[in-house]
Formats: structure tokens, C-alpha cells, sequence
């Protein structure tokens, strides 16, 4: 065989370099273990040289002012003999004093912050993904099927909705760093997937407890917030799907987006209830919110809009005439996709204890089975109302030439359908155009086109 014609092997990039420097209490040193743990297992490699790595890590002490003094002396020794420096640990709770003495360093954050010295270090220096090495794809393992993937901006809430105990298990609201989030979606983009549904307790809350913490996304500042989250997903080229919204204010920014055509026309809001009575002891984020109001606002600005969202029938101290209500605002607010619970006191849940009389069992029933109705049909005549338009739809599941998937006003697992047939043959993951030819209670029939 001639030199020419073996197959080139590609010689393995070399693994990106951190130099560490761990200074301070034993606390300090299991923060330096979580940080060096995840560096090792993204395949960075770890050293104490600082000639030669691509970044140097310091995590400081602040606890004495001799302590601060090592720690200043240890970022110093580091930016002159690298010159790319991370900075952690409990001096990083005040940037300025560091900031003051070297403007330079590339990152700083404070004790028990691992995400963000991530996403320090992957900025500055990105990990390498070796496909014959590595147990795990860059996108991570997903249980979703392959087109679309959830992506998961924060953990925890700062509400306390009196029926959940969330907060309680979960704690308060912890966003991600704004540039972890992206780059997450965009290897999720990369592997494939062309539908990303961004999830949280409380998505409009993003970036809320990090200060809208800035990062640096493609050369530019994008800061740790719902609206500039949303714009920088939406020019990812994929259906991006925005799940818990809450009709904060900030929200009729997003709506804009979504008229441009850069985020899927679809708000999952869980309004959980209409009645004020109600609202106010569920103790629901912007309760004060004429919401019904808004939703003929977005609609204005973005027609083709729908919303999603789900209720509790039978909370503690509804009357019917707070039921009534609810039902005359679905009537009014014209929803496209609605869920519907009959509320349960669940174990912890701060309603349990606010006094209000329970609403009897079968009144909970009777009312569900109400409020089911008087929403199928507003549901059935929203969608009858779409036949005959030609809409782009993501293909779930093919058989020979039918199929099955969703218009851009239905997320998977909780809204309906489109079913397809097809001329050609379509894949699972495909977006095709389709016309509408029919239109049944929660799904519709169409033809790919
Ligand atoms: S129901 Fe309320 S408290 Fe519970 S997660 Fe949602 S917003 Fe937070």
C-alpha cells in the first residue's frame, strides 16, 4: 500500500492546561476538589506550573488580613508568570479589592460558586470533546428523543405559592450562568436537536439572585436574563419553546420575539386560577396582574400567539362564585391549551394551615368536570378556527407515510397534536409544511405539502 493511501489517524488534540492554587481552610479545599473534580472530568488537565497552562486558577482565603495578603501575592505571582487568571474562593466575595489591584484577571467569583468558575474556565479556554475517549456526548445524556431537549435555566423559586412546596425541597432561585445556558443549547444544536423547550420554576425570574450577571457570548455581553436569553436562543436557528412564564411585566419584551418569528409564539403560563379571592390565598407571583388584559395585548402584538397553562379547581375557601369567575375569565381570556387539577392538600403545603374552610370532594369533581367542558369548547373552536392555514410542524413519530407531530402552539408530552399523511416519506425530527384539513377536540389532521 502506498504512503498515500493509508488513512490519515488524527493525532489526539492536547488536553487543555490548568495550573491550581488552593489556599485557605478545609472548606476552601473541598470547593478546590469540587472545581478540580469537574475540570478532570471535562478532560482539562491539572498542575501546579503556571508556565506553559492555558489558565491558572486561584482560590483565595479572606478570613485574615494576613490570609488576604497570601491571596493577593498568589493572584500577582500568577498574572506574571501566566497572565490568565481565574480568581475563586472567599476573597472573590469582594471583586474589588482584587479587581483594584490587577484589572486583568479574567474571572472572579465568590466561595461555593463552581457553575460559575465552569463557565469562567470554559470561556477562556473551551474543553475538548474526544468522542474515543469520552463516556458521555457533548450534549450529555438525554432521555428526550433526539430533535428536542429541554433545557433547564435555574433551579429553585423565590415564590411560596401556598399549595407548593417546591421552594421548601428545592430552595430559593439559583440561575445558571447566562453563557453555561447557551452553550449548553448550542451543543444541544449541534447533536441535532431542533426544538429546545427552556424550562425552570419560574422562567421570567431568570437571572434575578445572580443580578443579571453579564457573560461573554460570542464576543458580546449578554447578561443572565429572560429577555436577552431568549433573543440569544432565538438566533440558534432552532424552535425555541418557553415553558413556566409568568406575567411579570419584562414579559411583553419577549412577546416582540416572538412576533419577529425568533421564539415559537407559545407561553406556558400556570395561572392556576382567575378569581382575586383565590389568587391572593395561593399567594401567586403577580397576582395583581389584569391578565386577561395582557393576554388581548400580546395577542395584538403577536396574533398568532397561544397559551398554555394549567388551574386548581377547589382550593381551600373557593366559592362558586369564585368558580364562576374562573370560568368567565377563560371565556374572556380564549386559551389554547389548558390543564386542569383538582386540588390536593399536599403534606407541607402552607394552605393546609391559612384557616380557609376545604372544599368537599364532590363539589371539587363536580366543578373539574365543569370547568373541562366549558374549556373543551372554547379549545375545539380555536382549533376549527385554524383549518385550512399551512403550518410548519416538527415530526414526533413516522409510520411509512403517516405521521405525527406538533404545530408550533404544541409542546410535547402536555398539549395535542398534528396527525400527517404524507407523499413522500418524512423523518422523525423533520420541520415540513403542512395544511390543515381538519380539526377534532385537541388535535388536528393535516397534509404534508
Ligand atoms: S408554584 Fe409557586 S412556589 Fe411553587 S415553584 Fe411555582 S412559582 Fe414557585
Amino acid at each position: 500500500m502506498s504512503a498515500e493511501l493509508i488513512p490519515a489517524v488524527a493525532e489526539p488534540a492536547a488536553a487543555p492546561k490548568i495550573s491550581f492554587v488552593s489556599l485557605g481552610c478545609p472548606k476552601a479545599l473541598v470547593d478546590s476538589e469540587r472545581i478540580i473534580t469537574h475540570l478532570r472530568s471535562e478532560g482539562y488537565e491539572i498542575g501546579r506550573k503556571h508556565d506553559g497552562a492555558d489558565v491558572v486558577i486561584v482560590n483565595t482565603c479572606g478570613f485574615l488580613d494576613s490570609a488576604k495578603a497570601e491571596s493577593l501575592a498568589a493572584i500577582g505571582d500568577a498574572m506574571k508568570e501566566n497572565g490568565r487568571v481565574i480568581v475563586t474562593g472567599c476573597m472573590g466575595a469582594e471583586p474589588e479589592q482584587i479587581r483594584e489591584r490587577f484589572p486583568d484577571v479574567l474571572a472572579i467569583t465568590g466561595p461555593q460558586a463552581y457553575e460559575s468558575v465552569m463557565s469562567a474556565v470554559h470561556q477562556a479556554v473551551p474543553p475538548q470533546h474526544d468522542p474515543f475517549v469520552d463516556l458521555v456526548p457533548p450534549q450529555g445524556i438525554k432521555l428526550t428523543p433526539r430533535h428536542y431537549a429541554y433545557l433547564k435555566i435555574s433551579e429553585g423559586c423565590n415564590n411560596r405559592c401556598t399549595f407548593c412546596i417546591i421552594p421548601k425541597l428545592r430552595g430559593d432561585l439559583v440561575s445558571r450562568p447566562v453563557v453555561d445556558v447557551l452553550r449548553e443549547a448550542e451543543k444541544l444544536v449541534k447533536a441535532g436537536v431542533r426544538e429546545l423547550l427552556v424550562i425552570s420554576q419560574d422562567t421570567s425570574a431568570y437571572g434575578v439572585d445572580i443580578r443579571y450577571q453579564p457573560g461573554i457570548w460570542q464576543e458580546r455581553e449578554v447578561r443572565a436574563r429572560f429577555y436577552d436569553l431568549a433573543r440569544e436562543l432565538g438566533d440558534m436557528g432552532v424552535w425555541v419553546r418557553l415553558h413556566y412564564v409568568y406575567p411579570y411585566p419584562h414579559v411583553d419584551e419577549v412577546i416582540e420575539l416572538m412576533a419577529a418569528g425568533k421564539v415559537l409564539p407559545y407561553l406556558d403560563i400556570p395561572f392556576q386560577h382567575a378569581s382575586p379571592t383565590v389568587l391572593k390565598s395561593m399567594r401567586r407571583p403577580a397576582h395583581q396582574e389584569k391578565t386577561a388584559a395582557r393576554i388581548a395585548k400580546w395577542r395584538s402584538i403577536c396574533p398568532d400567539l397561544a397559551v398554555r397553562s394549567t388551574f386548581i379547581v377547589g382550593f381551600p375557601g373557593e366559592t362558586e362564585q369564585d368558580f364562576e369567575e374562573l370560568l368567565a375569565w377563560l371565556t374572556e381570556a380564549k386559551l389554547e391549551r389548558v390543564g386542569c387539577f383538582k386540588y390536593e392538600p399536599v403534606d407541607g403545603a402552607t394552605a393546609n394551615d391559612l384557616g380557609l374552610p376545604a372544599v368537599p370532594e364532590e363539589v371539587k369533581e363536580r366543578r373539574w368536570h365543569r370547568f373541562m367542558a366549558h374549556q373543551q369548547a372554547i379549545s375545539a373552536k380555536i382549533l376549527k378556527g385554524r383549518v385550512g392555514r399551512r403550518v410548519k410542524v416538527i415530526v414526533d413519530e413516522t409510520s411509512g407515510t403517516s405521521a405525527k407531530g406538533r404545530t408550533q402552539w404544541d409542546a410535547p408530552e402536555i398539549d395535542g397534536a398534528i396527525h400527517l399523511v404524507s407523499r413522500r416519506p418524512i423523518r422523525a425530527g423533520e420541520i415540513v409544511t403542512a395544511k390543515i384539513d381538519a380539526a377534532d377536540a385537541y388535535d388536528l389532521h393535516g397534509t404534508v405539502v
